[in-house]
């Protein structure tokens, strides 16, 4: 099953720059914003948002140009790094001096050399790097970790190195030159140990990497779904207008209570089960009939991936009763199999 429309794809392979009039105008319905994938949108003077190409396996991108540089959310796969340099490059000849990694997965963070070699440091919160340390063991000196995996499918991976975000802040870092301000802020854990989301408090934009998706694109193997639940709640009070996604389109502030909604009834109807003692073997079974239930609700429908919402759910179950699935290692091979086709990785490989 394909998530990704031909449309969409079609529409990220043409890639061209169109800037909508600047807002209010554009953002006056936000629910549903007239956003393309590859489309450069300027979503209030000098901060843009770009909406990558899952077929590529690209992540989402943000940049702001302040007075003197450039700041860049997410460093996206080398390749996607690659789509949106030269859009950058048409807006200003300011230095892009920063890439911001949201969290430490390839598509927002393996793009690190791109921007290196443009004259950026990669910077991130400090869990980034600890969430790097467990997964990346080849780059660390163990045996060959998801860099080396990934590179085993990706050309743009193989051609790279893995360059960990060498600025590195343990709770909040601010970027204010007067005019613009933008605040990264690790609010807890959620789709990683280390997510942190960049907030602009003036215009009330929040990109928040993949702590928010728009669309069924919930990997929730390096997380923790209960704390991610509660971490959304933080970024819900911060009162934002508009919300940039890690993937998928942007939206309304809504956007922040329905993905957190998907995870509050995903929890219920797993919660249900674990209360009247069912199995393991049991609960499994019930997922079929919980993606019907949790399709139902139109408010998270979206959401719901029947081949993601088995992990999903699993995981859910493991952290309130510490019990896998039977056949967990199939399970978790699927999801990861699952997050790498979501991410383009078998797209690209031809
Ligand atoms: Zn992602």
């Amino acid at each position: 099953m394909c998530q990704i429309s031909r449309r969409k794809m079609l529409l990220g392979s043409a890639a061209a720059i169109t800037l909508t009039a600047t807002h209010p105008k554009a953002l006056a319905n936000p629910a549903s914003p007239p956003v393309e994938v590859g489309k450069v949108e300027n979503l209030a003077p000098d901060i843009y948002f770009h909406e990558g190409n899952l077929a590529l396996g690209h992540c989402n991108n943000g940049w702001i140009i302040f007075a003197d540089y450039v700041l860049v959310i997410d460093a996206n796969f080398p390749s996607g790094a690659q789509v949106i340099l030269p859009k950058i490059r048409a807006l200003t000849d300011k230095p892009i001096r920063f890439a911001f990694n949201t969290h430490h997965h390839g598509d927002h963070a393996y793009g690190n050399q791109v921007w290196i070699e443009n004259g950026a440091t990669p910077l991130a919160h400090t869990g980034v790097v600890d969430e790097m340390k467990k997964y990346e063991t080849g780059y660390y000196g163990g045996s060959p970790g998801r860099w080396e995996d990934t590179a085993k499918q990706r050309k743009d991976v193989a051609a790279a190195k893995l360059k960990p975000p060498s600025l590195l802040f343990p709770k909040d870092l601010i970027f204010d030159d007067g005019k613009h301000r933008v605040e990264l802020m690790h609010l807890g854990i959620a789709h990683t140990h280390g997510d942190a989301l960049a907030w602009l408090p003036n215009e009330k934009i929040l990109f928040t990497g993949d702590a928010c998706v728009n669309g069924p694109y919930n990997f929730v193997g390096d997380g923790d779904i209960e704390k991610w639940i509660a971490t959304l709640e933080l970024a819900r009070q911060l009162g934002a207008k508009f919300v940039c996604p890690g993937h998928g389109v942007f939206g309304a502030e809504s956007l922040l209570a329905d993905q957190q909604a998907f995870f509050k009834a995903l929890r219920e109807g797993i919660g249900k089960l674990v209360k009247v003692k069912k199995s393991p073997q049991q609960v499994k079974d019930s997922v079929a009939q919980l993606a019907t239930e949790l399709k139902a609700n139109a408010q998270i429908a979206r959401y719901v991936s029947e081949r993601l919402l088995m992990a999903q759910s699993e995981k859910v179950f493991m952290e309130m009763t510490g019990q896998k699935f039977p056949e967990t290692q199939k399970t978790s091979r699927d999801a990861q199999h699952w997050h790498s086709h979501q991410h383009g990785l078998e797209l690209v490989v031809a």
